[in-house]
């Protein structure tokens, strides 16, 4: 007859056996450590090899896509108020990438970009007055040059990589693209790849 209890290797503290998971071939067919122990154990190990992690992740979704798809329209369906919730907060953090993949596919796109931002206009009339005038006063010197374009594509590849392995780090406007006082290029020259500290710490503050 197996004992009511057993003591985790991990821990040593004296457990019930249902807090064990099964493995045969296991004393009392059940695990040295407890499931406590092992969840803490797999935190520990998922941090400690995030980057990896993450890139083996996307390596199985690039060779894997139909099925990735598959996965995650199932996931989006289930839970599409999460999945706005996590594209709007995704959004706000990546802004000045959004910007720039907006602007390219108005380019590709003039038809269409323009239907939909009339479509938009007519339902915001308040907003589009803010809008427009801001809009005019940054968009000639915000708009990167089409040549540089896949320069700074480049440079936020890179800062995606670096964060996949656990650097985190943010592409940044050495002069800041929206100030007061000067207007910051959105030229591959204006473009740094900070740490997300120091961005954080420098938050549009510029001294001209
Ligand atoms: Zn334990």
């Amino acid at each position: 007859m197996n004992p009511e209890t057993k003591i985790c290797t991990k821990c040593n503290v004296e457990k019930p056996l249902d807090e064990f998971s099964d493995r045969q071939h296991g004393k009392y067919n059940k695990n040295s450590v407890c499931k406590v122990c092992i969840s803490e154990l797999a935190k520990v190990k998922y941090v400690k090899n995030k980057g990896r992690y993450r890139a083996n992740n996307r390596k199985w979704e690039l060779a894997n896509k139909a099925k990735r798809k598959v996965i995650s329209d199932r996931y989006k369906n289930n839970n599409p108020e999460k999945v706005k919730a996590s594209q709007a907060n995704w959004r706000k953090k990546n802004l000045d990438h959004v910007r720039l993949l907006m602007s390219l596919w108005r380019k590709k796109n003039p038809e269409r970009a323009r239907e939909i931002s009339a479509k938009w206009a007519k339902n915001n009339p308040g907003k589009r007055n803010a809008r427009s005038s801001r809009y005019k006063a940054t968009k000639k010197q915000a708009t990167p040059l089409w040549s540089e374009i896949p320069l700074i594509l480049e440079l936020y590849e890179l800062a995606a990589s670096m964060r996949a392995e656990g650097v985190k780090v943010h592409v940044d406007h050495a002069i800041p693209l929206v100030h007061p006082l000067v207007c910051g290029l959105h030229c591959y020259d204006n473009l740094q790849i900070l740490s997300a500290e120091d961005n954080l710490k420098k938050h549009n503050k510029y001294t001209p």
